[in-house]
């Protein structure tokens, strides 16, 4: 299927695109020309009836920021990209779908990059308010920047080229406030990064249109000298470069060009303002350029510049040998010329002049691809993230934002060149969870720059960050010590949240199972439906599972559940033992004196139901006496003070209490099993049983009992002294069995 731009549109190009064309057609032949024509198509329907500040119609400006790019030798679909740069935006009818249709996926990512670059003007009425708003905006913007920039180092040449146009065209702002506030964001973040991707072209002028706006009265004043003194100089640069010309030629050396280079407004004023130089003491107002056929011709001019003119040996750099990260080389020199006056000398080749000028964007005019930039860049991407050391090309506003950024991040890569800033100090785990949360379950070590690592390694800006995975692998409880992210620490809580129910499952079905098989219960039959059955009378438990987990994390006991599934015969069967007891308090104080130790004490075994009083032991908490007691009364007179008042408090528990019974019998066969009946029937429990002879075939029992409440204990008293051959039946009080 044909693309939309190979149907061929038929309407009146306007001379500043037939200029673009044809420049682009110069430099490289194989350019898809169709494809930038429709792209200049769409945007101007798009863009149809807006107008700029200055007047004129909008397409004057995507068309200027190609124009820009061209010139710098920008590929096809960054071209493309730049006519349509403000149509996502600003146009109805044009999207990023629609775009990615008609110009494929590229185009579509550059305007969606540059779009994203736009910024909200800050808000806030006060001026600190306003302060505090753009320096966060600054910060932000400075962010998105760096990300878009790692991420497709053409975004930010367009959004560069974009901000040369519109500060060319500042004039068409009417606001002066305005054009103060774009001038010095252009001079503070916009030059800086474009010093920072080598594309020195830009940058210059840049900078001289800022300082235009920012300091008028100064910019014209250096204006009016540099060109009083201009000619005197030039005159002075076409001698000085006749001379060298002629000798690189003699000595065989294949000259490209040599030229003047005019140093630009705004470092003269640097120089002044800064450094506090007069003007008149700016010597090196002009400066030689040698370019050359090869890397070999360079060190021969080197030689031969040395031979004409007294070389300043602490101005000599080999940025050939060690090329500046952002790629930049050549040698740098000054010498004292012929008229006495320092002569700054940069030599290099072409291909190293290209590089210089345009920076990044030369390296897609070379064609390399984006692979052969991301090799090459590798120690930019470093730098991108790195500005700390670097006072060259950032301002100290921009130097003082990154500094406040990258306090708090840290920008790393994948191995694939996708950047990730993740919090300061984050480590190869961080990263990881921020990739996916499956990698971050699975890390086992980690990598960067190729290098092992330990896994609390804090990563470094710049960093190429790789991990080791192993399918099988589970995180570590110590990870939460040195995790930083808040997204990778609530990822683990929650797997470790998983893992312990997992444990705590595990652990209770077991406990139940052991539980169940004491009882002869076979665990397979109980642990189902039987259990579910149940689920109603164990608090908070939605499934057998969180039974389960209930049990293994100790919260309710095995015992518990189990009893609540065994037939109510066992129980029966298991209620009147004869060793257990299950005494249980359900007294409180009057008086506010609650939950302190409390007992009965034995020499009265006080029940519900009976009149009670307490008395303040030593050390021992209170002892619970029946008021009738003949300790109790004895401590009325002796210790009044110690005594308190006490009240049953029912609480519905089910707590048994304890008595003992003297029983006076005749010998009778299968009396024993009467008594034992008749008292399990009354629903008490037989906690111990004695029995003795007597004389005259009569026998005393001793028992153990326990009862609810004095009401229960007398049922359970006439119960017994109605069979027949029971001769009495009495409460004693004090140990069983003890006189
Ligand atoms: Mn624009």
């Amino acid at each position: 299927m044909a693309a939309p731009y190979d149907i061929v549109h038929t309407w009146e190009e306007p001379d500043g695109l037939l200029e673009l064309l044809d420049m682009i057609r110069e430099q490289r032949p194989d350019a898809n020309l169709r494809k930038i024509r429709y792209a200049y198509f769409v945007a101007e329907n798009a863009h149809s009836g807006q107008m700029r500040g200055s007047g004129e119609p909008y397409i004057t400006h995507p068309l200027a920021v190609a124009h820009i790019l061209a010139e710098l030798r920008m590929d096809d679909d960054s071209l493309c990209a730049a006519m349509l740069h403000d149509t996502v935006e600003d146009c109805k009818g044009i999207s990023i779908e629609s775009l990615t249709a008609d110009f494929g996926e590229e185009v579509a990512m550059l305007v969606e990059g540059v779009t994203k670059l736009r910024f909200k003007a800050p808000d806030g009425n006060s001026e600190r308010q306003k302060k505090v708003a753009e320096t966060d905006r600054a910060a932000e913007s400075l962010r998105k920047m760096l990300l878009a920039m790692a991420k497709d180092v053409r975004v930010m040449v367009i959004k560069l080229a974009d901000r040369l146009h519109n500060m060319r065209t500042l004039d068409g702002h009417k606001e002066v406030s305005k054009r103060i506030r774009i001038s010095q964001e252009t001079l503070d973040i916009y030059a800086p990064l474009a010093a920072r991707l080598g594309i020195w072209q830009v940058k210059w002028q840049l900078e001289d249109l800022a300082f235009k706006y920012l300091h008028p009265k100064e910019f014209q004043e250096i204006q009016a000298l540099v060109s009083k003194t201009r000619a005197h100089r030039e005159e002075e640069l076409r001698e000085a470069i006749i001379i060298v010309k002629d000798k690189l030629i003699e000595r065989g050396v294949k000259v490209v060009e040599v030229q003047g280079r005019p140093k630009h407004l705004y470092s003269i004023f640097n120089k002044i303002v800064i450094h506090g130089f007069k003007f008149e003491e700016i010597l090196d107002l002009i400066a030689m350029r040698i370019v050359v056929k090869d890397k070999a011709d360079c060190y021969v001019a080197l030689g031969v510049v040395n031979e004409i003119w007294p070389p300043l040996m602490q101005h000599f750099a080999d940025y050939i040998a060690r090329p500046k990260p952002n790629g930049y080389q050549s040698l740098h020199i000054k010498v004292i010329g012929p008229h006495g006056e320092p002569l700054e000398i940069q030599i290099r080749t072409k291909e190293m002049h290209d590089i210089a000028e345009m920076g990044v964007a030369a390296h897609y005019a070379y064609k390399e691809g984006a692979s052969a930039v991301d090799g090459r860049f590798s120690n930019l991407r470093q730098q991108l993230f790195d500005w700390s050391s670097d006072y060259r090309t950032s301002s100290d506003f921009l130097r003082n934002l990154s500094t406040d950024l990258f306090s708090e991040q840290v920008f790393v890569f994948t191995p694939k060149g996708d950047v990730l800033d993740l919090p300061k100090d984050s480590t190869p785990i961080d990263f990881a969870f921020r990739v996916h949360t499956n990698l971050g379950l699975r890390v086992v070590g980690g990598k960067v720059n190729g290098q092992i690592v330990p896994l609390n390694h804090k990563l470094k800006n710049g960093d190429v960050v790789e991990v080791i995975t192993r399918s099988n692998a589970s995180p570590s409880f110590d990870w939460l010590q040195f995790v930083v992210s808040p997204s990778a620490k609530s990822k683990l809580r929650s797997h470790f949240r998983t893992r312990l129910r997992d444990e705590n499952e595990a652990h209770g079905k077991d406990l139940l199972e052991r539980e169940l098989k004491s009882h002869s219960m076979e665990p397979k039959e109980f642990l189902g439906d039987k259990l579910l059955a149940v689920l109603g009378q164990i608090k908070d438990t939605k499934s057998i599972e969180d039974v389960f987990a209930k049990v293994g994390e100790g919260l309710i006991s095995a015992q518990s559940v189990v009893d609540k599934m065994r037939p109510p015969t066992q129980k029966t069967q298991d209620g009147p033992s004869l060793s257990k007891s299950r005494e249980s308090g359900v007294m409180s104080v009057i008086g506010g004196l609650d939950k302190i130790s409390m007992r009965r004490a034995k020499c009265c075994d006080p029940i519900p139901g009976e009149d009670v009083v307490g008395f303040v032991t030593r050390g021992r908490g209170i002892m619970i006496h029946r008021h009738a007691c003949a300790n109790a009364l004895a401590y009325e007179q002796t210790d009044k003070e110690r005594l308190i008042p006490m009240e049953w408090q029912p609480d519905g528990s089910g707590g048994v209490f304890r008595v003992n019974l003297k029983i006076v019998t005749l010998e009778r066969q299968g009396l024993l099993a009467d008594v034992t009946n008749m008292i399990a029937e009354a629903r008490a429990n037989i906690v111990a049983i004695n029995v003795k002879p007597l004389r005259n075939s009569t026998f005393e029992w001793e028992l153990s009992v326990e009862v609810r409440d004095l009401e229960h204990l007398n049922f359970v008293m006439n119960k017994v002294a109605n069979l027949s051959d029971v001769f009495s039946i009495l409460r004693v009080h004090g140990r069983t069995g003890s006189k």
